[in-house]
């Protein structure tokens, strides 16, 4: 078996249309939407990101905030401006781009950002939200994975899935979106005994660790459905997931590639959430 890719790229072409479309709509009622992004410090890595998420916004007719400060910012000066934020009318999404320094609580900050405007879903209002089964924010990463679990057609409802990592902002919400969706889940993480035997059993993987070749051709299923979030570099510093991408292949029946997977997704979420903001205060 050759596994079908899922291509993020093309995906996103399609989604980021919709939200073109969408920020069209608001924008003939007059509304704009739009996101402010932070940036605290020179995170060569987090500069790039918050780079490609103000972009996304231009291209696709949002309007966007870059704020940059030094990494000598203070965190009263920081929960200062979430609070002028989360006042400013203009503004429907407010993301602070982690890891921020330090000496500044990512707890404390995330939970300034007032729920409404939360757009990376990280909030405990959101994530409380996503737990009980109620509207709010999804975080990006997972959401954009059930999007891409859509494209092919593929339902979880009654599916086996295995999500390996229990991190806040990818595993434990994606667990939560699958069981929502109805799969059977089960949650993998460091302590886990032995990976292979529950990953041998799912009719969906999601990765989200953070180490190359975590999930082999031997631990996959025929025909699964495998969903690769991690971002890792080879020996030739070449981005990589966590997948052995070219043995799995061999077995899998989808698989997304990285890079042009899971990463474009999620920026697009990032839109879609900040378009979904705009339209729930508009409503
Ligand atoms: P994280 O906070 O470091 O969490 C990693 C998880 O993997 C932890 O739950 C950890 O278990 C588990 N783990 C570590 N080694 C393991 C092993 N050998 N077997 C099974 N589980 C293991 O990372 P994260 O923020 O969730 O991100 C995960 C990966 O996704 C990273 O590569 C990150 O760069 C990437 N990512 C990509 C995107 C994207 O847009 N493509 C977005 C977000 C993240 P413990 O909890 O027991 O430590």
């Amino acid at each position: 078996m050759t596994a079908k890719t899922i291509d993020g790229n093309a995906l996103s072409r399609h989604l980021r249309h919709e939200v073109a479309e969408r920020a069209a709509l608001l924008r003939e009622r007059g509304i704009t939407p739009g996101l402010a992004v932070i940036l605290v410090g020179e995170n060569p890595a987090s500069q790039v990101y918050v780079r490609n998420k103000v972009k996304a916004c231009h291209d696709n007719g949002l309007h966007s905030v870059l704020e940059h400060y030094p990494a000598a910012m203070t965190e009263a000066e920081l929960l200062a401006r979430i609070k002028a934020l989360n006042a400013d009318a203009a503004i429907h999404g407010i993301l602070v781009q982690l890891p921020l320094p330090g000496h500044i609580d990512a707890h404390r900050v995330i939970e300034t950002i007032a729920p409404a405007k939360d757009v990376d879903g990280f909030h405990v209002a959101s994530a409380g939200a996503l737990m009980v089964g109620q509207p709010g924010f999804r975080p990006c990463t997972p959401y954009g994975c059930m999007k891409m679990l859509e494209s092919i057609g593929c339902d979880p409802k009654g599916k086996h899935a295995v999500v390996i990592g229990r991190s806040n902002i990818v595993g434990k919400p994606m667990a939560m979106l699958l069981l929502q969706a109805s799969a059977t889940v089960t949650i993998c993480h460091s302590a886990t005994a032995d990976l292979g035997f529950h990953t041998r059993q799912a009719d969906i993987v999601v990765a989200a660790v953070g180490k190359r070749n975590v999930l082999t051709a031997d631990m996959v299923k025929p025909g699964a459905v495998v969903i690769d979030v991690g971002m890792n570099r080879d020996e030739h510093g070449r981005l990589c997931g966590d997948v052995d991408h070219a043995g799995v292949a061999k077995v899998a029946g989808h698989l997304t590639p990285v890079p042009g997977g899971v990463g474009p997704m999620t920026i697009t979420m990032l839109l879609m959430n900040t378009i979904e903001s705009a339209e729930r205060n508009a409503a």
